[in-house]
């Protein structure tokens, strides 16, 4: 059956739920129709990896697929220029921002996929395998760009038959594996919709993570806060260091980060007793040196994973508690001057947060409506995900966002239990059309959102 077909049945529903839910069914034929087109879409992807930043092929083909479609391409070149080793500018940018209309054009929803893949050489008993060495889509991103191609070929039909509710902003954004903020692709896709003028008519962001850790069907999400903050603070100490007789006279890194440690590791325990942050160093590192040698440097590096949703007050407190015992610390140890101290930090990706319960209701009635005996779930989880970027305050606004983490182990049909990030890693491409009925079911059933509350 058609969309076509279908549009009698949608013209004497009684509600507007009613109608949503008869789109949806028809929805979810329709992903299954085109099942075999999107899958071929993932395995050029998934046999064709480029890494953050030089997804230079990947964008080209995903903005030809959508140009197929006839659907307007607002930009297909976000993000920073890349050049090579010459100074030759290689890519101007790689995402790909495109918006299907529907009949109100002053709302919309985003709908986001990352493109990028990861520097591995992947195991060469994968059926569906890179051709490229040391390059591998091992987070599942191939994946999550197909699911959104087939949705946007969906969500094309329905805004042809005139059924498509409101705007929908098809993002495709570089960079996701870049791990700090300084070179997220979201946040290069956030600035890029605010000029274009596209993000002031986004109510919703939504997202979807393939997890092969969790077996079809099952769909993690939770509201508040789901993946923790992540980011880092360096603390490097230099002095002049020297002799091992004179280490109760000349200032000594060794006891001073031995002191800086024991102190952070009791102020922080409470934090993580409270399962608010992790906030913890592995080692301080020291130039190699003799066992009669007092070293002349040092440098620890503390990992700050914020798992609070006031994570900004507790990143701002957790930055000048150690700025304060790191000063008193070394000015205990040393006269002036005689130990200079230098603190960076390193912004990560923020948590993802999901402020608004409601969005998080509509993927769970989504993922019910589409996914063949879903299972849900609200696990916290430890990963970091630059989509986080997308429900933050940016110049004074803040729109909500939903992220969905969707189960794709099939171990019967020879997809096991994994974690991303492996050189086997593979999931069941059967995920595809549940994926791409995901993300317009959440399109669809988000256009009713107040009727229904
Ligand atoms: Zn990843
Ligand atoms: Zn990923």
């Amino acid at each position: 059956m058609t969309v076509e077909n279908y549009k009698g049945n949608i013209e004497n529903a009684s509600s507007d739920k009613e109608k949503i839910n008869l789109l949806i069914k028809e929805v979810v034929k329709r992903a299954q129709e085109i099942q075999p087109e999107i899958k071929a879409l993932y395995e050029d992807f998934h046999e064709n990896p480029e890494l953050g930043g030089q997804e230079i092929e990947t964008s080209k083909k995903i903005a030809d697929y959508l140009e197929s479609l006839d659907i307007e391409i607002a930009d297909s070149h976000v993000g920073i220029e890349k050049k090579d080793d010459n100074d030759k500018v290689i890519s101007t940018g790689t995402g790909v921002i495109a918006i299907v209309h529907g009949l109100d054009r002053s709302r919309s929803v985003a709908l986001r996929a990352d493109i990028d893949a990861l520097p591995v050489d992947e195991d060469p008993k994968n059926s569906v395998k890179s051709k490229k060495e040391h390059l591998m889509h091992a987070c599942g991103h191939d994946i999550h760009t197909a699911a959104l191609l087939g949705a946007a070929k969906i969500l094309k039909e329905l805004a042809d038959k005139g059924e498509l509710p409101t705007d929908v902003v098809l993002l495709f954004q570089p960079s996701e594996e870049k791990t700090f903020q300084k070179e997220s692709g979201a946040v290069q896709m956030i600035k890029k919709l605010e000029e274009l003028g596209i993000r002031k008519n986004i109510e919703a962001f939504f997202g979807q993570h393939v997890t092969p850790s969790f077996e079809m069907g099952k769909v993690n999400i939770k509201e508040g806060i789901q993946v923790a903050s992540s980011g880092e603070i360096d603390i490097t100490l230099k002095t002049k260091g020297g002799h091992v007789a004179d280490v109760y006279e000349i200032p000594n890194v060794n006891r001073i980060f031995s002191e800086i440690n024991t102190k952070l590791y009791d102020i922080f325990e409470p934090l993580f007793k409270k399962n608010q942050s992790i906030v913890a160093n592995t080692r301080v590192d020291y130039p190699r040196g003799g066992y009669n040698i007092v070293p002349s440097e040092g440098k620890s590096t503390w990992v700050v994973r914020i798992s609070s949703e006031n994570y900004k007050k507790i990143s701002k407190d957790v930055l000048q508690q150690i700025k304060e015992v790191v000063t008193s610390t070394v000015e205990k140890y040393s006269n002036k001057d005689e130990v200079s101290v230098k603190i960076d930090t390193r912004l990560g990706y923020r948590p993802i947060v999901h402020r608004d319960p409601a969005l998080v209701n509509i993927v769970r009635d989504s993922a019910k409506q589409v996914i063949k005996d879903a299972t849900l779930t609200d696990n916290f989880l430890a990963a970091g995900e630059d989509f986080s970027f997308y429900p933050e305050d940016f110049r004074g606004k803040q729109i909500p966002g939903a992220f969905a983490m969707v189960g794709s182990a099939n171990p019967e049909n020879g997809f096991p239990i994994m974690n991303h990030h492996t050189n086997n890693f593979k999931v069941d491409p059967d995920v595809l059309k549940d994926m791409a009925s995901l993300h317009v079911a959440f399109v669809l059933n988000h256009s009713i959102k107040d009727k229904s509350a």
